[in-house]
C-alpha cells in the first residue's frame, strides 16, 4: 500500500514544484506545508555529528510542525548541500505524516520510512523536469548529467547520481574511498552508488576487493587523473571510467555500450576525456 502512496506523493511533488526556479527553495517549501524553521546554534564544546547522523529534526506540537536545524558558529552563511537535503528529508517526513499518517511499528518499518523520506527529498530537490531532458547516449553523459544536476539543483554528488541512475539499468555511478584496514593494508570502500549497482556488486558502505575491476583501474592510476576501459559484464560491453578526485577518493562510473551510441569517434572522445578535469 505504501508504494502506491509514495508514487502518488512523488507526482504531488512534481505538481507542487511546478515551474519553480531551481535550485528549489527548501525553506519556502517548509513554509508552504505549514512548518516553522528554527536554527539552533550548536554548542562549541559539543562534537560535530558524525556522518549519517541528522542535523535537522522535526517536532510536532499543538501549533503544527517545527523543524530545527542545528548549525555551528563556523557554518557558512548559506545552506550547504547536506543541510538542504536534511531539510528536504524533514519536509518529506511532514508530508508523509500529513497525507498517510504512517507510524512505523517495527525497526524494519522505521528504516523503510527513512528510505522513503530520502527518496521523496531527492525527488523534491531534483524534480522530474530537471532530469527530463538529460541525454544519456554517450558513456560520458552519466557523469556530465550528474555534474549538471548537481549545479542546477544544489545537491551533493550522491543525490544527483541517485536521481540520474534512478531505475536505469545501463548506468552505474559510485564514489570509492581508499581506507586503511584495522590490521594494516588498504582497501577501497564504496561511499555511495547509484544505477545498476548489483551487476557490478558495488553497494554503498561495502568494500570492493583488490580483484574488482574498479579496484584494478583505481590502483593503476599513478600520475594521470582518469582512466577508462571496456569490459564485458553480464552479457554486455561496458565502458568503465575511474577518475581520481584526490589522493584517496575516486569517482567511478560505467555505461552499457549497447545502450549508447557507438560511432567511430568514441575511442578518441574517451581518450581525450581521460585528459580533461571535469570533476570538481
Ligand atoms: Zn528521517
Amino acid at each position: 500500500m505504501i508504494e502506491a502512496q509514495l508514487e502518488w506523493l512523488t507526482k504531488y511533488i512534481d505538481d507542487s514544484v511546478g515551474t519553480a526556479t531551481l535550485p528549489i527553495d527548501v525553506v519556502r517549501k517548509l513554509a508552504e506545508i505549514g512548518a516553522t524553521l528554527t536554527v539552533v546554534k550548536r554548542d562549541r564544546s559539543a562534537s560535530l555529528p558524525k556522518k549519517g547522523l541528522r542535523d535537522a529534526t522535526t517536532v510536532r506540537g499543538t501549533n503544527g510542525y517545527r523543524v530545527e536545524l542545528t548549525r555551528s558558529a563556523d557554518s557558512p552563511p548559506f545552506l550547504t548541500h547536506r543541510e538542504r537535503f536534511s531539510l528536504a528529508h524533514e519536509w518529506a517526513h511532514i508530508l508523509l505524516d500529513q497525507y498517510t499518517g504512517w507510524r512505523p511499528t517495527s525497526r524494519q518499518e522505521y528504516y523503510l520510512r527513512e528510505a522513503a523520506c530520502n527518496r521523496l527529498a531527492a525527488h523534491l530537490l531534483v524534480p522530474e523536469r530537471a532530469q527530463r531532458n538529460l541525454s544519456l547516449q554517450h558513456p560520458l553523459d552519466a557523469v556530465r548529467s550528474a555534474a549538471r544536476v548537481r549545479l542546477l539543483c544544489g545537491v551533493s554528488w550522491p543525490v544527483a547520481a541517485l536521481r540520474i541512475g534512478d531505475g536505469l539499468e545501463h548506468i552505474v555511478l559510485a564514489e570509492l574511498r581508499r581506507i586503511t584496514k584495522k590490521g594494516g593494508g588498504q582497501t577501497l570502500r564504496v561511499s555511495w552508488s547509484a544505477g545498476a549497482t548489483e551487476l557490478f556488486e558495488i553497494r554503498g558502505g561495502k568494500h570492493i576487493g583488490p580483484v574488482h575491476v574498479w579496484s584494478e583501474l583505481a590502483e593503476s592510476l599513478k600520475s594521470s587523473k582518469r582512466i577508462w576501459m571496456e569490459t564485458t559484464v553480464g552479457s554486455q560491453r561496458w565502458a568503465l571510467v575511474v577518475s581520481k578526485m584526490d589522493e584517496d577518493r575516486f569517482f567511478a562510473w560505467a555505461q552499457d555500450r549497447a545502450a549508447t551510441d557507438t560511432n567511430s569517434k568514441e575511442e578518441s572522445k574517451m581518450a581525450n576525456f581521460a585528459q580533461l578535469s571535469l570533476i570538481g
